[in-house]
């Protein structure tokens, strides 16, 4: 990963000299353990550069990340509205993490984009983010906007500023966007930066198990029915989808979190090349994607699902009811496939 000097120099200018500034940290809708990892990182090195810093997320994260230490200092835009648009009102700077467009703070942008003094910096690891960012560290060859942070922290001030508590939120960040260290970018830098982290002492196996052995029997059981009753085949066995309806979350005592993951499962299948889920919601369709090798999901899920993300993890969705979303998502795949895209 190649971190633009000049960006850097940007942010020392901005961050490391006498003013205090009133720093807002972003993060995404759906929050996760990236989202989550990488903002409390960055707040605590901000903090510890004399910063008034408030980190927001436009709802809740799971559950199974509620053991985070400094997960108190996350403001949840849905629950604390007033407090928010204070502090963004009053922000001169705001750093946008783990998300390429303000559009992914759903209800939270406009109050974002009503901000125009403060100076906005973008950390992510995503594809194609949008303009209007002063200061920008895009590097979707990063595996996490958590090893981006570490990355920027290393070369701003060195690893001697990293707390446990500050590498514990590093590493959970690194540890999901990567599947546990499985999915691609795992280049030796990510692992020297590893290896700093265990050398504050953040215990690897405690979090591992925090995050994927922490969950409700309900998960379990509807982990269980949704592949066994509700993963679907197309393209020979190549392409799988799988849908959950309100009604079928409710039978599993459904809490946000629960469906983490379930759209990796199909691609433990030789032959997947790529897997979805459609996750019915109260006002449109959550989706999911996931694929393997050349086949880019970024692109379908922006082409087809007003989405996007990374070439093999994306998301979007859909606005028809979810029986039709269903049946646009067998057109997309056959139109994709005719267009070369599964090959
Ligand atoms: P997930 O399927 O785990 O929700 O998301 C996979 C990846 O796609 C994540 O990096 C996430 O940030 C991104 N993503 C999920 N939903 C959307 C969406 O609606 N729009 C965009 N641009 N990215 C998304
Ligand atoms: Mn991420």
């Amino acid at each position: 990963m190649n971190i633009s000097e000049e960006s850097l120099q940007a942010l020392r200018d901005l961050l490391c000299g006498d003013v205090r500034r009133n720093i807002v940290v972003l993060s995404h809708i759906n929050p996760d353990g990236d989202a989550i990892g990488s903002s409390l990182a960055l707040r605590e090195v901000l903090v510890s550069c004399g910063h008034n810093v408030t980190c927001v997320v436009p709802n809740k994260y799971p559950y199974f990340l509620d053991w985070i230490s400094g997960l108190e200092n996350i403001t949840i835009f849905k629950n604390e509205h007033d407090r928010v648009v204070e502090a963004v009102a009053g922000a001169d700077v705001i750093v946008c993490a783990d998300m390429n467009m303000l559009s992914r703070l759903e209800e939270l942008s406009d109050i974002i984009a009503a901000n125009t003094h403060a100076v906005r910096v973008l950390v992510d690891h995503h594809l194609t983010p949008e303009g209007g960012f002063d200061i920008v560290f895009s590097h979707p060859d990063s595996s996490s906007t958590s090893f981006l942070v570490y990355t920027i922290v290393e070369r701003l001030f060195g690893t001697d500023i990293i707390s446990r508590q500050m590498a514990e939120q590093l590493y959970v960040g690194m540890m999901t966007d990567t599947g546990n260290f499985a999915f691609s970018f795992l280049t030796p830098e990510l692992f020297r930066a590893v290896a700093v982290l265990a050398g504050k002492g953040i215990d690897i196996p405690q979090i591992y198990n925090n995050v994927y052995n922490s969950f409700t029997e309900g998960r379990a059981r509807l982990f269980g029915y949704t592949i066994n009753r509700k993963m679907k085949t197309l393209m020979k066995g190549t392409v799988a989808y799988m849908s959950l309806t309100e009604a079928e979350m409710r039978r599993f005592w459904f809490q946000q979190g629960d469906s983490e993951g379930f759209v990796n499962y199909p691609l433990t299948i030789k032959k997947m090349k790529m897997s979805a889920i459609f996750i019915e919601q109260h006002d449109f369709v959550r989706a999911s994607f996931r694929s393997r090798g050349s086949v880019d999901v970024d692109v379908f899920a922006r082409r087809y699902f007003n989405g996007g993300g990374h070439k093999n993890a994306a998301g979007g969705k859909s606005f028809l009811p979810i029986d039709e979303t269903i049946q646009a998502y067998i057109d997309a795949v056959h139109e994709f496939a005719a267009e070369g895209g599964l090959s």
